[in-house]
């Protein structure tokens, strides 16, 4: 993966890391950032963050589970498209 990539794809392991920030008020806004795009995609995790009140609050603050479906399927497809063109 190239940076660019690593810069939004965390894996789970790190979406933890970014969540326990979090709680500690210790999360940078990209950590934040990260962790609610992580959120967007691994259901895993949003169902672990809604045993998190204090990462609901911060994903409620952030508007991410009113985002219509359309929206993420849009995420979606151009973060696919942009995988592709870094790999050509
Ligand atoms: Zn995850």
């Amino acid at each position: 993966m190239s940076n660019k990539s690593k810069f939004f794809f965390i894996d789970c392991s790190e979406a933890a890391e970014c969540c326990n920030k979090s709680q500690y008020k210790e999360a940078k806004f990209f950590d934040k950032v990260r962790l609610m795009f992580h959120l967007t995609f691994c259901k895993t995790c949003r169902s672990f963050s809604s045993k998190n009140s204090k990462l609901t609050s911060l994903i409620e603050k952030s508007k991410i589970q009113t985002c219509p479906d359309e929206n993420k399927e849009q995420w979606r497809k151009e973060i696919k498209k942009e995988l592709v063109e870094e790999r050509n």
